[in-house]
């Protein structure tokens, strides 16, 4: 079931692929075994409307390793992908998050909206979309509050764009994650089936240093406005930050400045806090 195929850009070059592949073996029999022993765990991530009240979380999973502690998505998920176990590994965090996202929404949080990371792995699979629309129907969930963030590098490819269509189609919505990193043709938003648009971290850290740096995510901001695409800024970690995602009307935000990854049930506890930060900073202008 697990295609350990290496990626196509690798062939060619034999030798790495012998010895990735017996080191990536091993990695995989452990991340196999993780997953039945529960050791993954989902953490979750705010994001925030400025001009309304727009709240969400990002599902990122951790490894809860037994001898290595909590382990961020970089440890693993490389090898995830090149050995296929990314599919088992998102359908897991997908059901995870639903599990306990809904529960959520039956105890009041009903508005909120959930965004869960999607490899393009997953979209050559043909009963992805049945999957997903499954997993709705178990849990009661809305599918207008989901959200699957892709990233450009999946984007372009012609084939998955009828998966893209055909998840909108069932009310799920798309987003395109690291935005401007890869290829940043903006000229694909105006045919994409995409929703919203996640600029990259990198753009956001640089704005108060570099200001064309600052310009190019106004521009985004203003394009994706035009054509009625979202905008949320990732990786926010300072109030100056803030202050100008708000003056350039970026329509979310999510980053350090509110909360890091954490467990749900934190994530509500702090919720009051993180809405006042905002609005207090937002109010400045
Ligand atoms: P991403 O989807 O772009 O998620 C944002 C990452 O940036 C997260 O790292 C988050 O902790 C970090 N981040 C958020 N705000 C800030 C900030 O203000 N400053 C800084 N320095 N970092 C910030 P994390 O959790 O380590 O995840 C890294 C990547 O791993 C994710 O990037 C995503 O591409 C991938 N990932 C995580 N979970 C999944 C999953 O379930 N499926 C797939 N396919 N990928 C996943
Ligand atoms: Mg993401
Ligand atoms: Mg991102
Ligand atoms: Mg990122």
């Amino acid at each position: 079931r697990v295609d350990t195929a290496p990626k196509k850009d690798k062939v060619g070059k034999k030798e790495s692929i012998l010895i990735g592949k017996t080191q990536n073996e091993s990695i995989l029999t452990q991340l196999r075994r993780a997953l039945e022993k529960e050791e993954f765990e989902v953490y979750f991530q705010p994001y925030f409307g400025i001009e309304d009240n727009k709240f969400g979380i990002e599902a990122l999973i951790r490894w809860n390793h037994p001898n290595s502690g909590l382990l961020p998505p970089a440890a693993f998920i490389e090898v995830a992908e090149e050995t296929g176990f990314i599919l088992d590994m998102e359908q897991w965090v997908l059901k995870k998050s639903l599990d306990e996202v809904s529960k959520l929404h039956q105890n009041g949080w009903k508005h909120l909206t959930l965004s869960v990371n999607i490899s393009a792995r997953q979209f050559g699979n043909d009963d992805f979309v049945e999957a997903v629309a499954d997993l709705l129907q178990v849990y009661s969930f809305p599918a207008s509050h989901l959200v699957l963030e892709v990233t450009e590098r999946f984007i372009i490819e012609r084939d998955n764009m009828e998966v893209l269509s055909k998840l909108r189609d069932i009310g799920v919505k798309i987003s395109i994650d690291d935005f401007g990193t890869a290829y940043s043709s903006l000229h694909y938003l105006k045919d994409l089936p995409v929703d919203e648009l996640k600029i990259d971290r990198s753009f956001i850290a640089n704005m108060e240093k570099d200001i064309n740096n600052q310009k190019i995510v106004e521009m985004i901001i203003l394009l994706s406005r035009q054509l009625n695409v979202t905008t949320v800024a990732e990786g926010v970690e300072t109030n100056n930050q803030l202050k100008i995602l708000t003056d350039m009307r970026c329509d979310r935000v999510q980053g350090f400045l509110f909360s890091k990854p954490m467990p749900l049930r934190e994530i509500t506890r702090k919720y009051p806090e993180m809405r006042g930060l905002l609005e207090s900073t937002a109010n400045i202008t």
